[in-house]
């Protein structure tokens, strides 16, 4: 059987800690609705290859259409908050994310599933209580990359991908966590690729936010 472009083996569900966003030489602006909670928020549910590459902007005839997930954007507004500058509704992040992954996964997930699946799974696993349940808490101190990543792996029982950014005195900081989700976007799974991120120190700062 030939592949089509739009195959892809797993899905990165990859959520955001704001204060690292925020806590950055670029900064950050709140979104039109107002500063979003202290909790991680949604990046996106990104189609992916085994082997560590992936597939993008697969579909430019199926555009992001708000009126398809108006059922959807309140919630969107609390777990999946836009920090760019300057300040934005939500609007155009959700549809970058829509047209550049979500696109990939058309086959099987329409757009109003692909946001709602992406909420869903992001509520499955509560990620900031998998670290303060291991003692690791937004204060701005240092912890270790390995007891972050233990934290998730004993709360979740999947291994996660952390990516980190610096702040604005150059200190690593915990700026993303990805888990992986099977081809139908149904369940959690082990990460078939893990590294090919932006690496963190072996200790890591946890900003408040
Ligand atoms: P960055 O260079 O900031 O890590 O990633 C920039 C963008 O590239 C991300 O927002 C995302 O759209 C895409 N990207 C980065 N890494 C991956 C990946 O491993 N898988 C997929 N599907 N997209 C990625
Ligand atoms: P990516 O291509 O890396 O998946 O998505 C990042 C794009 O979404 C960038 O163009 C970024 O400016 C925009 N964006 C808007 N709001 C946010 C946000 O809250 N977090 C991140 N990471 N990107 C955002």
């Amino acid at each position: 059987v030939l592949s089509s472009s739009q195959d892809f083996d797993f899905f990165y569900l990859v959520q955001e800690w704001p204060g690292s966003h925020c806590d950055t030489e670029q900064g950050c602006c709140y979104p039109t609705t107002g500063k979003p909670a202290s909790d991680f928020g949604i990046h996106g549910l990104w189609p992916n290859y085994n082997d560590g590459s992936y597939p993008s902007n697969c579909n430019s005839s199926n555009s992001f259409d708000a009126s398809k997930i108006s059922d959807l954007i309140s919630r969107m507004q609390l777990e999946w908050p836009t920090l760019s500058c300057p300040s934005k509704d939500g609007l155009k992040f959700w549809g970058h994310e829509w047209k550049k992954h979500g696109t990939c996964a058309e086959s099987i997930l329409d757009q109003h599933a692909y946001f709602e699946t992406t909420l869903k799974l992001k509520n499955k696993i509560n990620l900031l209580h998998a670290l303060e349940g291991a003692g690791i808490q937004p204060n701005g101190q240092m912890y270790s990359l390995e007891s972050i990543t233990s934290a998730i792996q004993v709360a979740s029982g999947y291994t996660p991908r952390i990516q980190c950014n610096n702040d604005t005195s150059g200190n690593s900081q915990l700026h993303e966590i990805s888990l992986c989700v099977d081809s139908m976007a149904a369940d959690f799974i082990e990460c078939p690729v893990l590294p090919n991120g932006r690496s963190c120190g072996s200790s890591v700062e946890f900003p408040s936010f």
